[in-house]
């Protein structure tokens, strides 16, 4: 018959593990753990925990700190009690029958339980009463804090308020003197002041572009301190996509025949009408085309184009620019951000067209996808609705 190494009732578990082991030897053969070892520590981990200490002789007294040091204080105990039960205290721990000293002085006759209970309710409270003023401070000073956070969001806001208030005041001072300026330009350039010869025609188309440019930033501006002091009111109406597209195609091929680029849309036939604001989509489109012609370098291309779906019209614009780093995307969309910060960079501009034009599209109920590629070119979209036929046409 088949017998066992050694009888079951010489097994027990490994202190680690828990599964059965051969007493017999060191090491256990499912954990590996050295069993003397594991012994010494799991007996500490015994004898550690206070709250297993305590079972069996939970009583208020363990709410309460120092409790010795109070009776005395209350002059209903006398320091050499208190030294008496101390030592009593440490012997019944050695017996492995632990006593709280509350319980040791009752013991040893050095209080009466009444006077015990008295004093610990007293703790009690008195912790309470620490705990409820802690709680009250705590409490006083969430609304100081909360207070000062307001305080500090107003003051944000009135600064923002001021800085947009500047911007808008600051833009309507320069546009006064540049309408001027553009007026003379103009009159110097249709020869209405007399004639002018080629050098001059050639420094006046120069002085009329830049003029054009600051004419631009300084609309742009404009448009964002408004729409920061909140007045973006879109007229939805039923927009022709064709018109938009005849006015933001001609201006987008002569821009980048002048800088070298090849031009291509793509207008599917039939394309219905979108709800939308006329004035603010061919601005989103322009924006894009602008942005595309600028960040492409000559040889490149730039496409704008729509497409036809369920009840909406996706319109696109893209390069084959210089792209955006993937990590850069979202950052493009913030006022005042552009990739190249640097007091060198190469790209004029205010970073805040994409600001606008995100704002713009969003309030249109769409949103604003771009794809891109460090170095391959950029790909911006966003969908608009088809006008229902009951909008007006
Ligand atoms: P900006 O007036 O400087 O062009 P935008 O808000 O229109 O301001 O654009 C913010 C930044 O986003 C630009 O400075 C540029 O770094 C990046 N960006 C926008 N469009 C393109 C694009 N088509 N290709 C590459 N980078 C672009």
């Amino acid at each position: 018959m088949f017998r066992p190494r050694y009888a079951m009732k010489n097994l027990i578990s490994c202190p680690n593990c828990g599964k059965l082991i051969d007493p017999r030897i060191p090491i256990c053969r499912h954990c590996n753990a050295n069993l003397a070892l594991a012994a010494i520590l799991a007996e500490k981990k015994m004898t550690i925990p206070p709250v297993e200490l305590l079972k069996g002789q939970l009583s208020p007294e363990v709410l309460v700190p120092r409790l010795g040091d109070y009776l005395i204080e209350k002059e209903v105990l006398r320091k050499e009690d208190l030294q008496r039960a101390l030592r009593y205290q440490e012997e019944m721990q050695a017996k492995g029958q632990p006593k709280l000293i509350g319980q040791a002085l009752l013991e040893l006759g050095a209080i009466s339980r009444e006077v015990l209970d008295q004093a610990i309710t007293e703790q009690i409270f008195q912790l309470q009463s620490a705990l409820q003023r802690a709680n009250e401070k705590l409490e006083a000073r969430v609304r100081e804090r909360t207070l000062e956070l307001e305080n500090a969001l107003n003051r944000l806001s009135e600064l923002s308020q001021l800085k947009s208030n500047f911007i808008a005041n600051i833009s309507h001072e320069l546009r006064t003197p540049l309408t001027h300026l553009r007026g003379y330009l103009d009159l110097l350039m249709d020869t209405t002041l007399g004639p002018v010869n080629n050098q001059q025609v050639d420094a006046l188309s120069v002085m009329l572009k830049a003029e054009d440019r600051l004419e631009r930033l300084i609309e742009n501006l404009i448009r964002f301190s408004d729409f920061s002091r909140g007045s973006l009111d879109l007229q939805l109406e039923s927009v022709d996509l064709l018109d938009v597209f005849m006015e933001i195609v001609p201006v987008a091929e002569q821009k980048c025949g002048e800088k070298g680029l090849v031009f291509h849309t793509k207008i599917p036939q039939g394309l219905p009408s979108v709800k939308a604001d006329k004035q603010k989509l061919p601005w989103i489109l322009n924006h894009l085309l602008d942005n595309a012609i600028k960040f492409t370098p000559e040889g490149g291309s730039v496409h704008v184009g729509a497409s036809i779906e369920t009840g909406i019209v996706k319109l696109y614009v893209a390069d084959t620019g210089i792209g955006i780093a993937v990590n850069q995307i979202d950052e493009i969309f913030e006022p005042f951000h552009q990739v190249d910060g640097s007091s060198t960079r190469r790209y004029g501009g205010t970073g805040l067209g994409l600001a606008m034009v995100r704002q713009v599209v969003e309030a249109h109920g769409s949103n604003i996808v771009v794809r891109s590629k460090k170095g391959k070119g950029s790909y911006f979209e966003f969908s608009l609705p088809i006008a229902d036929a009951g909008l007006e046409r």
